[in-house]
């Protein structure tokens, strides 16, 4: 076991098992599952209303992690962060409060063909609502996306939403590039990144990408689950709507109107999921522990030896780029003949478990012409015998299915 892969209860008491779903959701760490133990045994208290020290502590707790989130994606201002419950949730937000009031009737909206549904049907719905339109750039052949295809006219366009990593191809887009290029050409356009799968593993700075928005969850990263972040630049907040209306986002509430908190209150309607908040603050201290260059450079070389042995095997296939340097740490694949649910089937029957299906990403599989794929992703409490138990797992499905190695 590797000094990290002790560091997770999950591992130390199943020893057998091969967690390669990680793209999915991560495994937590002692520390942090510690974290919320601790808030829940000695200080839980509401946050932002008790005058009670158990409650200041909570609230303190709460706004650490905020300035730590901050720090960690180097936001500005941790007035900019604001706690949702997902990336889901933190995509909708930014649809329904930003975009429904800034897209016009004709405005078109831009995404791409290997979104997660998360950051795919909010916008298509909102186009339908906005009788606005909706653009999808599309993939080379080697899984990176086609931004000099002629079709992707920016130029006109409101909005892009798109994805740092793809959560099938593993593609890493060069996103700080790709904003560079939209915003010599249309400064008045807006960009969303869906960083799900990438603030968990690799360095992310949203100043130095110069997006308007960025979203991720914390269950990815190791922290529990509920937790997500919303970050956006502060003047777009403040001109923002509100999402949700409630308690602890106003400011004053009369019989006849409200007025609202400045962000990130305004956005936080309700009681907070308390104990995710401390655990991604836990979570965060871990990956700085370890250094999220350390993270990217063992899912690389976890990833490199994994595409390696995938190759010696007969009549699979791997999709996106060949290249490591742009991929993280997933790699999807089928086997000749056989369904990637029976092949997530046999693995899972060994105690592997891997992904199958369309990973919510239908638009992509459609565009490769397939209808499902299995996918194994790599964390840093992954090793090389991980694959190794994967790879026996390939050879006995193909056994089982009638074919050769
Ligand atoms: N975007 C991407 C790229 C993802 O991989 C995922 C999770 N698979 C999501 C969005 C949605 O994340 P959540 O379910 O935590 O909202």
């Amino acid at each position: 076991m590797n000094t990290w892969k002790k560091d997770f209860p999950i591992f130390q008491k199943n020893p057998k098992l091969v967690y390669l779903d990680s793209a999915a959701t991560s495994q937590k760490p002692k520390v942090v599952l510690n974290a919320m133990q601790y808030y829940y045994e000695n200080y839980n208290a509401n946050v932002r209303r008790g005058l009670y020290p158990i409650a200041e502590k909570a609230t303190t707790a709460v706004e650490d992690v905020r300035k730590k989130v901050a720090k960690f994606i180097n936001a500005k201002d941790p007035s900019e962060i604001i706690f949702v419950r997902n990336t889901t949730e933190a995509i909708n937000l930014v649809a329904y409060t930003f975009a429904s009031h800034n897209i016009k009737r004709g405005d078109s909206i831009v995404t791409t063909i290997m979104e997660h549904h998360s950051n795919f049907v909010p916008w298509q719905q909102l186009a339908k609502m906005k009788k606005s339109k909706l653009k999808v750039l599309d993939i080379t052949a080697d899984g990176f996306l086609n931004i000099n295809d002629s079709r992707f006219k920016i130029q006109d366009s409101r909005f892009l939403a798109i994805t740092h990593v793809s959560n099938v191809l593993g593609t890493i887009n060069p996103i700080k590039e790709i904003i560079k290029q939209v915003r010599a050409v249309n400064p008045q356009i807006t960009v969303l990144l869906d960083a799900a799968q990438s603030v968990p593993h690799m360095k992310v700075d949203v100043q130095d990408l110069d997006c308007d928005f960025l979203v991720f969850s914390g269950h990815k990263m190791m922290a529990g689950t509920g937790i997500g972040v919303l970050y956006g630049k502060k003047e777009l907040l403040k001109q923002m709507r509100p999402f949700l209306y409630g308690g602890e986002m106003i400011r004053e509430v009369s019989i006849e109107s409200t007025t609202f908190a400045d962000p990130p209150y305004k956005f936080e309607a309700g009681t907070p999921d308390i104990a995710g908040i401390i655990s991604l603050g836990a979570a965060i201290d871990y990956l700085g522990s370890v250094g999220m260059n350390t993270v990217q450079k063992h899912e690389r070389q976890l990833m490199a030896y994994g595409l390696s042995r995938m190759e010696e095997i007969d009549g699979i296939t791997i999709y996106g780029p060949k290249d490591v340097e742009h991929r993280s740490g997933v790699i999807s694949f089928n086997l000749d003949g056989v369904h990637a649910h029976d092949v997530a089937q046999v693995l899972g029957d060994m105690g592997i478990c891997i992904r199958s299906g369309h990973h919510c990403a239908m638009p992509l599989h459609k565009r490769l012409g397939i209808p499902a794929s299995a996918r194994v992703s790599f964390y840093l409490y992954n090793e090389e015998s991980d694959v190794d138990r994967f790879v026996e797992g390939i050879k006995k499905v193909k056994k089982i299915f009638g074919s050769k190695v």
